[in-house]
């Protein structure tokens, strides 16, 4: 689909695509996330949405409600405490909505694996995680880096999935 829009019509002419190319391509180029930072990963997201990084570039802009982001950015430690808490913010996202998974904390529990005993061991106990992004801390660079896998899984997505999921919320929000 790139290479099409990429192609100029000065004379006028015809872009031959699917509604699910369409769509996703606007979808992933319009990711709306809520930075959810619990610990010191958190730092490093907020460099990355910073202006040397400027992730606005990728149609990338935190929200600060649930209910207009479609994508939760956890990074930090989760505890036990806080895991309910994200749970219910997840909950009040609109489908369809992913999760990124920042740091060594909110992957496996980080430094606390072992000994914390307060610390849930992934958050991917807690909600379904999309893309995990490794390290401790990350840099900026590799939560975009995990930002643009994230866009890539979008792009490659069936209507199917999207429009189940929302049938699914209705469902249980009935
Ligand atoms: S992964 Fe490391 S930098 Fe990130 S919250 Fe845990 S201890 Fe802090």
């Amino acid at each position: 689909m790139q290479s099409l829009l990429d192609h100029k019509f000065e004379q006028g002419g015809v872009i031959l695509t699917s509604v699910e190319d369409v769509l996703n391509w606007a979808r992933l180029s319009s990711l709306f996330p809520m930075g959810f930072g619990i610990a010191c990963c958190a730092i490093e997201m907020m460099s990355a949405f910073a202006s040397s990084y400027d992730l606005d570039r990728f149609g990338v802009l935190m929200r600060t409600s649930p209910r207009q982001s479609d994508v939760i950015i956890i990074a930090g430690t989760v505890t036990f405490k806080m895991a309910d808490r994200i749970k219910r913010l997840y909950d009040q996202m609109p489908e369809p909505r992913y999760v990124i998974s920042m740091g060594s904390c909110s992957n496996c529990g980080g430094p606390y694996w072992e000994h914390g005993y307060h610390v849930v061991k992934g958050v991917d106990r807690v909600i379904p995680v999309d893309v995990y992004v490794p390290g401790c801390p990350p840099r900026p660079e590799a939560l975009i880096g995990g930002i643009l896998k994230l866009q890539e899984k979008i792009r490659k997505e069936t209507l199917r999935a999207p429009l189940a999921a929302l049938e699914l919320q209705k469902l249980e929000q009935a």
